[in-house]
């Protein structure tokens, strides 16, 4: 038995009872059922509220699933593009890097001495993830 049952079977009892308003103890008694109704009420709300919020969670989570996957999958995409290499310029010795769309192209301007850099494949270093070493 639920509340809310619980308290119609309290208010059908004090009916049963002919329970006198006019007393003290009536006042008392059928205040007390008025109450608890009001409770028994007001928990119900509370119930489909908290329902409604669960609801509202789940969907909010699972956008947020849809948000991680999205943001993953464009990291894992940016690294594939965003290939990085390092070389040595032959004329200053100053360290370059470039990427893919500049090693299609077959050379690149130094930065420093301004030396046409023509490449040779094999002197490349993927410095993708390289660490500060000096
Ligand atoms: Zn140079």
């Amino acid at each position: 038995m639920g509340i809310a049952e619980k308290i119609a079977y309290l208010k059908g009892l004090a009916e049963g009872l002919k329970l006198d308003e006019e007393t003290k103890e009536g006042k008392v008694l059928l205040a007390v059922i008025d109450v608890l109704a009001d409770i028994s009420d007001e928990l119900e709300e509370l119930e489909d509220e908290i329902c409604e919020l669960e609801e509202g969670i789940d969907a909010v989570s699972e956008d947020l699933s849809d948000v991680e996957e999205c943001l993953y999958e464009e990291d894992e995409e940016d690294e594939d593009e965003d290939e990085c290499y390092a070389t040595t310029c032959p004329s200053c010795e100053e360290e370059i890097f470039f990427d893919d769309s500049i090693l299609e192209e077959g050379e690149v301007i130094c930065p420093n001495c301004g030396e046409k850099l023509e490449f040779d494949l094999s002197d490349l270093a993927n410095a993708t993830g390289m660490d500060d070493e000096d």
